[in-house]
């Protein structure tokens, strides 16, 4: 036995445990029956062994067998060069035919004659097997362009179509006869081409790649406790509702420790745009109407009729993009059940309260401040309000709710707002720098309403307040608190 004559032996050795291999599970040959019971691994190791001890004498008469190689890789030993070139031919038309498309190959084959005792020659079919995955398969294919970008490979227009449309029904099948319309927003094309066989996607594989792009499904588990989807849609910068959608069952609260979170790190490459119309049942907020009793002392609310939520129904055309809400705009509303408007009765009876009298006062300090001059008679003549000192610019606030009714320059008292409280009372601020109201706006207790300033006649910047009830001047201090 020369050299290469082992070189060749040992060869056909790891191909005869093919051939075993293959015979055994087919059960075509009656020797390898019989030892069916005995595991198969062991009958293997034991023809090898026979072989290299070369004391095992297979099957065959010719002298000489045809050694089939693909791009350097031996394939398989073959009776002739017929069969060997059928084995090819066999596997391209096997692959043609499962997935529909016109095939080629780009590989170096090479059928090389050898002399061979005692070979086992491998079927068209198993060597047709042996070649499963050591080939380059070209298939005819349709490239498919997003937006004028080669996105990905199917075998054909209408795998293209119909992944496309599998996208749009998913993301469209919710919204059943409230669907208005649903469009894919990029612009697909398709193209032939020829490219390697494993870049072809069937059409799921197709459906997954438009949905989720070259990303992937994705998990995120839960490893701290406390941890909510909230906390992984943030730690991940995923939209919190997609993540919702994407784990139906895992709810809001806290996950378990462990919980693999469906994360997928979207990339999809179409965008679906479903149109629905939506009708809810939604609350009809009452109004409040407030009433004045002149019986009722001020600062004294009572709720004379309590107010009911209606009901309506609301008609809205929502915007969803793959599966998110990006719009919601009201087309209508039908009233199912009025609401009842609540009655409030407030208090506006003049409570004449005095510091160190009776019960204490009831309006605010307009600006907190030393008084500089007092209400009454001075040099200069009645003196209708108190001066409080302040800056050019510090804020004024209204002394009590009411609407402005005056807000403009007026003679000595420089710009003035009065504020009209209802039953009669009416609050003034004057020398005013700033008015940050006008007249008819409502104002709350507190409110900023102006600025300090040195307007009108005065000989330094502060806030003349007056109080007043049916016009005439009352002292303030004996309204404030
Ligand atoms: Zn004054």
């Amino acid at each position: 036995m020369t050299a290469s004559q082992k070189k060749h032996d040992l060869k056909d050795a790891k191909y005869i445990k093919y051939v075993d291999r293959f015979q055994i599970d087919k059960g075509t040959i009656n020797r390898k029956k019989k030892v069916q019971r005995i595991v198969s691994t062991a009958v293997v190791l034991l023809c090898v062994a026979f072989l290299i001890f070369g004391g095992f004498n297979l099957v065959g008469a010719n002298t000489y067998a045809y050694v089939l190689t693909v791009n350097g890789d031996e394939i398989a030993t073959m009776a002739s060069e017929g069969e060997a070139q059928s084995a090819i031919d066999n596997y391209i038309n096997q692959l043609s035919d499962k997935t529909g498309m016109k095939l080629s190959y780009d590989d170096h084959v090479q059928i090389d004659k050898i002399s061979a005792d005692g070979v086992v020659y491998a079927s068209t079919a198993d060597a047709a097997k042996a070649l499963d995955g050591k080939m380059n398969i070209m298939a005819d294919a349709v490239g498919v362009y997003i937006d004028g970008k080669i996105s990905m490979y199917v075998a054909d227009e209408d795998t293209a179509r119909n992944a496309v449309a599998k996208v749009k029904d998913y993301y469209s099948a919710d919204a059943g006869k409230s669907l208005i319309s649903v469009n894919v927003l990029e612009k697909i094309a398709v193209s032939t081409t020829q490219v390697a066989l494993d870049k072809v996607l069937d059409e799921n594989s197709a459906v997954n790649m438009l949905m989720y792009g070259s990303a992937g499904n994705h998990y995120y588990h839960v490893a701290d406790s406390g941890c909510t989807l909230a906390d992984v849609a943030d730690a991940n910068k995923i939209e919190a509702a997609q993540l919702s959608k994407l784990n139906p069952a895992l709810t809001s609260g806290e996950l378990p420790l462990g919980t693999a979170v469906v994360l997928t790190n979207f990339d999809p490459l179409i965008s679906v745009q479903v149109a629905k119309e939506v009708v809810e049942n939604k609350d009809l907020a009452y109004k409040t109407e407030t009433i004045d009793n002149a019986k009722l002392a001020r600062g004294t609310e009572n709720v004379v009729t309590k107010g009911v939520n209606g009901k309506e129904e609301v008609t809205s055309k929502v915007l969803e993009t793959n599966g998110v809400v990006v719009s919601s705009t009201r087309l209508s509303g039908k009233t199912l059940e009025k609401p009842v408007d609540q009655v409030v009765e407030r208090g506006v009876k003049i409570v004449v309260a005095s510091r160190g009298n009776s019960s204490s006062g009831i309006l605010g300090w307009p600006l907190a401040g030393n008084i500089t001059s007092r209400f009454g008679a001075r040099s200069l003549g009645y003196h209708t309000g108190i001066d409080i000192d302040g800056e050019v610019g510090d804020t004024v606030v209204a002394a009590e709710s009411g609407t402005v009714i005056f807000a403009q320059y007026d003679g000595n008292y420089g710009n003035l707002i009065k504020i009209d409280h209802g039953g009669g009372l009416a609050t003034w601020y004057a020398h005013l720098s700033k008015y940050y109201v006008s007249v008819g706006d409502e104002v709350q207790r507190g409110d900023s309403i102006g600025s300090v300033g040195v307007t009108g006649r005065t000989t330094g910047s502060h806030l003349h307040f007056e109080v007043r009830i049916n016009d005439d001047a009352y002292n303030p201090l004996n309204y404030l608190d």
